[in-house]
């Protein structure tokens, strides 16, 4: 059984679970790759750490959007991630995007900030992975002016079926979080209903977003199976009809 974490943040768990048991009690669900994500130049050389310690485990570099500085400090914070995506075996870029939920990271320094990450990724020919929370309109906008084509994954994908198609025509897979299992999110599993076989991702986003039957606890790549079955019935098929597929599309899309 192969599953594939495509996004996780090890490292925020590791008080409680150090990370050796955290990847063991996920490989006993199925869980054999991860992706351990950054989320500021901290995170990620944390993530790269982990990486190179776990030959199950691949790491991305950026700055998540609630994580940009003031723009006086931005150029300094993002030429930062620059060296760093120079120096080190990545498989990503990110996370980045934008986030207008949290009152953290002034709007202007995040589109900035997201600009930079997309360039950088096509560079470095490495996927983007995208964070969007109440920013979708300004997002989908903001690609659709960058008019080419974008090699990434919207990550934990939390909007309704009215932006799949436009994400589609950038090029982007989709990969969806355990917020997919909860009682009120018909839209996003009409959304998962949605994407093609071959876009189509799954995550844990640990430590948060623990999935419905696990709800209240510190989430875990572990955890992701109950993740599994809600993407395979909300697109009437069973977790067993996709689990290989999932796991195929994230070996191509982080180039492993
Ligand atoms: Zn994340």
């Amino acid at each position: 059984m192969s599953i594939f974490d495509s996004h996780c943040h090890l490292y925020w768990n590791a008080d409680d679970n150090s990370i050796e048991s955290q990847i063991e009690a996920a490989e006993n669900a199925g869980v054999s790759r991860f992706v351990c994500v950054g989320t500021n130049a901290d995170t990620s050389m944390k993530s790269l750490n982990i990486a190179k310690q776990y030959s199950q485990v691949v790491a991305s570099v950026g700055i998540h959007p609630n994580d940009v500085p003031d723009i006086a400090e931005l150029s300094n914070d993002l030429q930062q991630i620059s060296d760093l995506a120079k120096q080190h075996a990545w498989h990503a870029i990110g996370e980045t995007g934008l986030d207008f939920f949290h009152k953290r990271g002034e709007p202007l320094a995040q589109e900035q900030s997201f600009l930079h990450h997309l360039d950088l990724a096509k560079e470095l020919s490495l996927p983007v992975i995208i964070h969007c929370r109440e920013a979708a309109t300004e997002l989908v906008t903001l690609l659709e002016k960058r008019n080419e084509p974008v090699c990434g994954v919207m990550h934990c994908f939390s909007e309704g079926p009215e932006f799949v198609q436009r994400l589609l025509d950038i090029g982007l897979h989709f990969s969806f979080a355990g917020n997919i299992t909860y009682p009120k999110s018909d839209l996003i599993r009409e959304s998962a209903s949605l994407i093609p076989a071959d876009k189509l991702l799954i995550e844990t986003d640990a430590p948060f977003l623990a999935p419905q039957p696990m709800r209240g606890k510190k989430n875990q790549s572990a955890y992701i199976v109950h993740t599994l079955d809600v993407v395979a019935s909300s697109r009437n098929v069973t977790a067993n009809d996709i689990r290989r597929q999932i796991f195929d599309n994230s070996i191509k899309l982080f180039n492993l």
